[in-house]
């Protein structure tokens, strides 16, 4: 494999196709959004029209899109990567979208010719910046096989889950958790410091008993604690992924009470203009009820 088309070049995108190139293969990439598709240009990639003209030449092409739609449309949209791959390239999605679009997106590139495998990432754009994503994947194991080489070029963990649509599915699982606890942290340390407790207490405490949480290890300290809340990992896509947990909850028709708790914090914050705010910002929707700061001083 030694031609890659790259379409998305967002937060995590850029720095993950920028690590495809210093791997050395060639680069096509494309994005509605001009600055990083130059910043990548620069770094030796060539720019593409359409999606349909990344794929034309590509032995695979990864898409880093926001959401179902987005992909649906990059993929089998009138310009898009379905129109121009080569018979038997294969599509590699690493967007965290809805998995029934993933199944029902493989299904589809199948009956073209195409193959497909999902990977979407754990971790944060500062890994994608390090080539140390965690990536979860789902596909035909030979397919699986031919891309881990690349996919190794952005992540340092690369974990196959099972056929198609199992990478999506164990991502959402894992957003499940890791959306809905933040909400659970911020409540948290927000009760405390209302109720008089200093914050070096709470996670000397809560980071030694069943309370503990990466949240508090991990996030919140790189993040809101230093009042930095500049994304990360966005509210608008823990909102959209605690979403797409609740679609596949009720899919499989088991109920996610806390999920959907968390869910419609993260809708108030949007409400409150916090949609660009990384998802540790759900503290400053608690801190401003409350009155008091969860910060580091
Ligand atoms: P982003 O919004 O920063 O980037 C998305 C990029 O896609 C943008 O550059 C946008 O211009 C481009 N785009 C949108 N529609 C397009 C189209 N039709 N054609 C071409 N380009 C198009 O988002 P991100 O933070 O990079 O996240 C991408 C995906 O990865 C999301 O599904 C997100 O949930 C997931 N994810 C993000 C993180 C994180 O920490 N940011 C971590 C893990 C997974």
């Amino acid at each position: 494999m030694k031609t890659i088309g790259f379409i998305g070049l967002g937060s995590m995108g850029r720095p993950m196709a920028g690590n495809v190139l210093k791997a050395g293969y060639a680069l096509r990439v494309h994005d509605i959004v001009a600055d990083p598709v130059a910043a990548l240009v620069a770094a030796g990639a060539e720019s593409r029209r359409s999606p349909k003209e990344v794929a034309t030449d590509a032995e695979a092409v990864i898409t880093m899109l926001p959401d179902s739609p987005d992909v649906e449309a990059v993929l089998l949209g009138p310009d898009g990567v379905a129109h121009g791959a080569r018979p038997g390239a294969i599509v590699i999605d690493m967007s965290t979208i809805d998995p029934a679009v993933t199944r029902k997106l493989g299904e589809a590139l199948k009956a073209r010719g195409l193959r497909f495998v999902d990977a979407p990432v754990g971790r944060t754009s500062v890994h994608a910046e390090a080539g140390t994503l965690y990536i979860m994947v789902g596909g035909e194991p030979a397919d699986v096989a031919a891309v881990e080489p690349l996919l190794r070029t952005m992540g340092s963990d690369v974990v196959h889950c099972g056929g198609v649509g199992s990478g999506i599915t164990m991502k959402v699982v894992n957003n499940y958790l890791s959306c809905a606890s933040s909400v659970l942290t911020a409540e948290c340390l927000v009760l405390g410091i209302k109720a008089g407790l200093r914050l070096e207490t709470m996670l000397q405490v809560l980071t030694n008993t069943a309370a503990k949480t990466a949240h508090l290890e991990m996030t919140y300290p790189a993040k809101a604690f230093k009042g930095d809340f500049t994304p990360g990992f966005a509210v608008d896509l823990a909102h959209k992924d605690l979403g797409i947990g609740l679609r596949l909850g009720a899919e499989q028709r088991v109920p996610l009470a806390m999920g959907a708790a968390a869910r419609e914090l993260y809708s108030a914050a949007r409400a409150r203009g916090k949609g660009r705010l990384d998802y540790t910002g759900i503290v400053t929707l608690l801190e401003e009820m409350a009155g008091v700061e969860v910060r580091r001083r």
